[in-house]
């Protein structure tokens, strides 16, 4: 009875008999942002650590503001971009094409006449806009989180992980499915109040992000100028909506579609959707309405589901 009784001691003692499971969570300030990094499994410490490190790396690098960066040295033509580089490069041209030059990465000038990079704000005129507009001064701020969560599970595919769920200010990129089978459900802000206007259901790797006309602005004369910005005209998109989320497999795509489709409106972004088979999309409209594209898996509010056949 002795002997049964020190074994089962022994049993529970064994690490992976009452094994709870590793878990990390590490907050950072980084690309103008709080990111938020929750990683589960054996390595989750040394993923979590690296993961802040990459991240960090990213910013370093694609901060258009530091003239010592890599992408400030390529706007003053002192530098060529490594293969790896120059491959996300391709990319948002490419994106920029998709979307008709809706998500357009050289409005650095344009950004800065606003005083959104700096946080110096103010309403440019006119003559002003349109000099910057002929600049062509790469920014790759509407993407560069999104490419940053693909750039994330890359590293933690080098890891003994389980998965992972990383809000990266707004973009939320998960790795990985629960342990008990659930998908992860992701909450929406609401635009114009406090909480959240719902919640989209994900499952394995998939990014969820959003581009919205409260994340930052500022108001002058009774007006609200917002930082998304329309590359026809240099002022900030006004195209009815307060926002818009995107979930995709591909976290740069899922980006860059979010700041295009807010630039498009409803009607636009909703033909764009309908060419496409790669991602799905919640609109909320500047009235509060939502639209929700039938794959969307949104929940917690009413809205109207756009399908393929309309
Ligand atoms: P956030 O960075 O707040 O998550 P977005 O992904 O929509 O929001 O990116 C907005 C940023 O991208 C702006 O701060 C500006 O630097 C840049 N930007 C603004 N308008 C556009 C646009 N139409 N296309 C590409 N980049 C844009
Ligand atoms: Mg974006």
């Amino acid at each position: 009875m002795k002997r049964f009784v020190c074994l089962l001691l022994a049993l529970a003692l064994l690490p992976g008999c009452q094994r709870r499971e590793d878990t990390a969570r590490q907050s950072l300030f980084c690309m103008d942002t709080v990111m938020d990094l929750q990683v589960w499994g054996a390595d989750a410490q040394a993923a979590a650590g690296d993961l802040a490190a990459l991240l960090n790396d990213l910013q370093d690098q694609w901060n258009a503001c530091d003239e010592e960066s890599l992408i400030g040295a390529l706007n003053q033509g002192t530098t060529q971009p490594d293969p790896q580089q120059q491959r996300l490069l391709d990319r948002v041209e490419e994106l920029s094409r998709r979307t008709g030059g809706a998500f357009d990465p050289h409005l650095h000038s344009v950004s800065a006449c606003w005083g959104f990079p700096t946080g110096d704000y103010r309403v440019p005129t006119r003559e002003e806009l349109a000099e910057a507009l002929k600049e062509d001064d790469w920014d790759l701020g509407a993407a560069l989180k999104g490419y940053a969560g693909d750039r994330c599970v890359e590293l933690l595919k080098g890891y003994d992980v389980d998965r992972a769920i990383l809000d990266l200010g707004g973009n939320i990129q998960t790795w990985g499915e629960k342990p008990d089978g659930t998908p992860w459900q992701i909450g929406i802000r609401d635009p114009r109040g406090e909480g959240l206007l719902g919640t989209v259901s994900v499952r394995g790797t998939m990014a969820v992000v959003t581009s919205g006309d409260y994340q930052r602005y500022f108001e002058a004369d009774g007006k609200r100028y917002h930082h998304i910005l329309d590359p026809k005209t240099g002022y900030p998109a006004d195209s009815g909506l307060s926002a818009v989320t995107v979930i995709c497999a591909d976290g740069l795509t899922a980006d860059a579609l979010s700041t295009a489709l807010f630039v498009l409106g409803l009607e636009a972004g909703t033909r764009l959707w309908q060419e496409s088979g790669d991602f799905e999309a919640v609109f909320v409209l500047t009235t509060g309405e939502v639209f929700a594209t039938e794959g969307a898996a949104l929940s917690g509010c009413d809205y109207e589901v756009i399908c393929r056949e309309d």
